[in-house]
């Protein structure tokens, strides 16, 4: 596929992907706000971070030792004239001029003295009085950094679209910016469906369960760097989850959760196509979550009455307003998220796209399973260091919420393997 054209039925795992990501390529986050550095964590920058000068600012010294010519000690030992010491902070002097013959006692993080051009580490050295012994060789430009070497002055260190993590928040601070233009957090809307499904303050009756999907999503949008607009349980009828529907439909992207089968109550893509909505995919060979959904609709006022600019603090985009109508089994909800929600809420935060990378580790035990569908199970990844091993979780199905709470992965099956075995080298998704 090349456009973002509608595209129906069932497609493959890779397919599905690409296509969210070519609509997530449409996207456009909504307004930049200026946060607090730290408030910035986590968040989307909506600028540039330049350098305001040059990284490092002077010739710093990356190891204690003494400042010297390099060619004063091409041969070893060589005594020579202790002329000065530069701590850290001290402001390069012109005064201290190592010439030949000569040496600087210099420290970590302390300016590199004029004339000379590399330091040898105090380990290869012996001091007495105003003399020291060099023991050892150095190149010149050994154990200290040039100026501007890691950074020119006025040079990009950070695009906009980087998610700040703390290695941004670093650089941020080494360039004195107290503040940063992030993007504004995309609103997701959750809508939860189902008869069955009651809310958690409410006393489940014998047949009912509670809301676990609109949590799980809410938490995992959260962390996807979106904000979660929560939705009351819509029931499995058509007039109440229109309503509800279309309420979502003000958010930047709607999800909703359960509906979306082959069941006789599974109103979901009805309800959506009376509102006029497309489908790209109606389900992806995978399990769990083979019924997954992904759409958009152009936008409806609450009157009902079509129209086709999208309104909202995203910018508008052709097609209105993306939905995922997720299967409602906890565990497939959680493993579609991931899979192709997670690449539309950044692209919404104003992220860059970022790759979907899977991780090798050694199958624990072996696995059988069905061939014809690509499969996410949970696993429990553990070992140490290099030695990653992975081992399905036990579960019950895509209901089994506890079993993904105890596992920390998913282990990635392709569709053509029926038997795996115990020391094979497997893909993981890490969650
Ligand atoms: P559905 O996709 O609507 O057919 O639902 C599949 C299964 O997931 C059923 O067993 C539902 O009871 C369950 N389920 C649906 N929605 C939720 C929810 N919000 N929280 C927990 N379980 C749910
Ligand atoms: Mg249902």
């Amino acid at each position: 596929m090349t456009t973002a054209s509608p595209t129906t039925g069932v497609v493959s795992f890779a397919e599905a992907r690409h296509i969210v990501e070519q609509h997530a390529a449409t996207v456009s986050p909504g307004d930049a706000e200026a946060v607090d550095l730290l408030s910035a964590f986590s968040r989307v920058l909506a600028e540039e971070i330049v350098a305001d000068r040059d990284f490092p600012p002077f010739p710093r010294a990356t190891r204690d030792g003494y400042a010297v010519r390099a060619q004063d000690v091409a041969e070893v030992p060589a005594s020579l004239k202790l002329i000065g010491e530069i701590k850290a902070g001290d402001s390069p002097t012109s005064a201290v001029n190592v010439q030949q013959g000569q040496a600087v006692s210099i420290m970590t993080g302390a300016a590199l003295p004029w004339g000379a051009d590399a330091v040898v580490m105090v380990e290869y050295t012996a001091q007495s009085g105003s003399a020291v012994e060099i023991e050892r060789s150095v190149r010149s430009g050994e154990n200290y950094v040039p100026r501007g070497a890691e950074a020119r002055q006025g040079q990009v260190l950070l695009d906009r679209g980087t998610r700040v993590d703390h290695a941004a928040i670093a650089l941020a601070a080494s360039v004195g910016k107290g503040w940063l233009q992030v993007f504004q957090k995309p609103r997701i809307a959750v809508l939860a469906t189902g008869d069955e499904v009651v809310a958690i303050d409410k006393d489940p009756g014998p047949s009912q369960i509670r809301n676990s999907n609109s949590y799980s999503l809410a938490a995992q949008i959260q962390n996807a760097g979106g904000e979660p607009v929560m939705l009351p349980v819509a029931p499995d009828e058509r007039v109440r989850l229109r309503a509800l529907i279309e309420e979502g439909f003000d958010s930047d992207l709607l999800l909703l959760a359960g509906g979306v089968s082959m069941g006789k109550y599974d109103l979901v893509e009805q309800v959506l196509s009376e509102l006029g909505a497309e489908s790209y995919f109606t389900g992806a060979q995978i399990q769990p979550g083979r019924p997954i959904v992904f759409g958009s609709c152009k936008r409806h006022t609450r009157a009902g009455t079509p129209s086709t600019v999208a309104q909202g603090r995203s910018a508008p985009h052709l097609h209105g307003r993306y939905f995922f109508g997720l299967p409602g089994n906890p565990v497939s909800t959680m493993v579609t998220f991931e899979l192709f929600v997670r690449p539309m809420i950044q692209a919404l935060s104003g992220r860059r796209p970022q790759p979907l990378i899977f991780l090798k580790a050694r199958l624990k035990s072996d696995v059988r399973t069905k061939t014809g569908l690509k499969r996410f199970l949970p696993a429990v990844l553990s070992g140490e260091f290099e030695n990653a091993e992975v081992e399905l979780a036990r579960w019950q199905g895509s209901g089994d919420i506890a079993a993904l709470a105890g596992a920390n992965c998913y282990l990635v099956i392709p569709p053509d393997r029926e038997q795996i075995s115990a020391g094979e080298s497997v893909s993981v998704m890490m969650r």
